[in-house]
């Protein structure tokens, strides 16, 4: 707890301490019911990739791949970056892996760290979590909305509020080019008004333009012709099926006809989640198609989509009431530092039997450790004093009653269990 200590952790790199480790293991095996119930296995990917699986996938005028990617040569000389985010990852493994010809859906779901170089702020990290999953080898609506009730009921388990979910489709590679040099028209004229990125990127990748945070950016792009008066009849279709299966299945979402996503591999349909608890980092997940990058990165022509959820940002609005830190069910106390030795027998018979327990070692009084139990929500007391001690007997305490009885040590652990329901291991 130094006030200037030696070394400190990088910024926007943070420890994540017991209080949120116990949140975040907690959003974990939550998160992992929901996707049994969905049909999701999971994969784990490794946190360093050759670097042109990000640059080829999440495209090169990217913010990601332009200023935000921990990249290095490695001693073979080789590129390589720590991942910025999942589905890259996960379409590499998929094409070396799992991809048997791109007929059968594969349903993966990751949890994990992610790395990109962003200006460290609220709900804004440099490492940073996300929980996420794909589904790959399909293009049915269908699919996109049980992805979407996945993230639906992924948010509600994990206590995340009002949310709000908005989706809009931004069409094949055919609807994007024509779209694209709309776009270029129509912005052209306005280049400056536009952030010296987005005048860059009028020429290059005009369609990050809308993606762009920066409030004057954000107003001249007000006006361009919507993406979604521009699809064609396929993606027109797909995307009004999806609303149909949305609504009656009683999944509320709005349409954001300018929504677009900060990465390159993104067709049809996409989504972002919003929380108002969240300020100016407003999106807690984030997703949608991309259904050319599975070819484009070397394997079948078939279509994914997915999601990622950011756990930071998550923790920040969600209700913890149902999150247990866990802590030991019982403390032993020794009455006076001659019963120290007893004392530690019992507790280690404890733990033997499958009771968590615990026991002082600061030298701290017989009442401090007592407030400190009840301080704790120590459910039991197992206090040894000399009586006790010669009669082969221990003083148990039931934080939750009040009540203390004499018992022999085998009896106490037998109550205790029975109290805990506690399993013979
Ligand atoms: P933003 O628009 O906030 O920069 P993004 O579009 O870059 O987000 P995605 O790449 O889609 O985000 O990642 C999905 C989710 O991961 C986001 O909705 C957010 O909750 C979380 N996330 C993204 N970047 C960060 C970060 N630097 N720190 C913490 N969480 C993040
Ligand atoms: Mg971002």
């Amino acid at each position: 707890m130094g006030k200037d200590p030696k070394f400190r952790s990088l910024k926007g790199m943070p420890d994540i301490l017991p209080e949120d480790s116990a949140c975040m293991r907690w959003m974990e095996e939550r998160s992992r019911e929901i996707f049994r119930l969905f049909g999701f296995s999971e994969i784990r990917t490794p946190l360093l990739e050759d670097t042109r699986v990000f640059t080829r996938s999440i495209g090169q005028d990217t913010d990601i791949v332009e200023k935000e990617m921990y990249s290095f040569t490695d001693r073979g000389g080789k590129s390589v970056s720590l991942r910025p985010e999942g589905t890259a990852s996960v379409i590499r493994a998929y094409i070396e892996n799992l991809a048997s010809g791109g007929t059968e859906l594969v349903k993966l779901f990751y949890s994990g760290p992610m790395f990109r170089g962003e200006r460290p702020q609220k709900g804004r990290l440099r490492q940073f979590h996300q929980i996420g999953v794909e589904i790959i080898g399909g293009k049915n609506p269908f699919i996109d909305a049980e992805l979407i009730m996945c993230l639906d009921a992924l948010l509600k388990n994990l206590g995340a509020g009002d949310f709000k979910i908005f989706i809009n489709s931004i069409g094949c590679s055919g609807d994007r080019k024509a779209y694209t040099a709309k776009l270029k028209d129509y912005l052209s004229p306005l280049k400056e008004e536009l952030c010296e990125n987005c005048r860059r990127r009028v020429q290059s990748n005009v369609l990050r333009v809308l993606d762009c945070k920066r409030p004057r950016c954000r107003n001249t792009v007000k006006g361009a012709p919507a993406i979604t008066d521009n699809l064609c009849k396929d993606c027109l279709d797909g995307y009004s099926t999806l609303k149909n299966i949305l609504y009656a299945s009683g999944i509320p979402f709005d349409e954001k006809p300018d929504l677009v996503r900060g990465l390159d591999y993104y067709t049809g349909t996409i989504f972002e989640v919003m929380h108002p608890g969240l300020g100016a980092q407003d999106a807690v997940a984030a997703g949608g198609r991309y259904d050319d990058l599975t070819a484009d990165m070397g394997g079948p022509d078939t279509g994914a989509t997915g999601f990622a959820l950011g756990v930071e940002r998550l923790m920040l609005i969600m209700d913890r009431s149902a999150v247990d830190l866990p802590s030991a069910d019982a403390v032993v106390i020794p009455v006076d530092e001659a019963l120290r030795a007893d004392a530690f027998r019992l507790m280690v018979k404890f733990r033997r039997r499958g009771i968590a327990c615990e026991m002082d070692h600061t030298g701290r009084s017989l009442k401090a450790q007592m407030r400190k139990a009840n301080k704790e929500g120590r459910r039991f007391v197992a206090l040894l004093g000399e009586d006790e001690a010669r009669k082969g007997k221990v003083l148990i305490k039931d934080m939750s009653e009040s009540a203390q009885r004499e018992l022999a040590a085998d009896e106490a652990i037998e109550f205790i269990k029975e109290a805990l329901s506690v399993k013979d291991g």
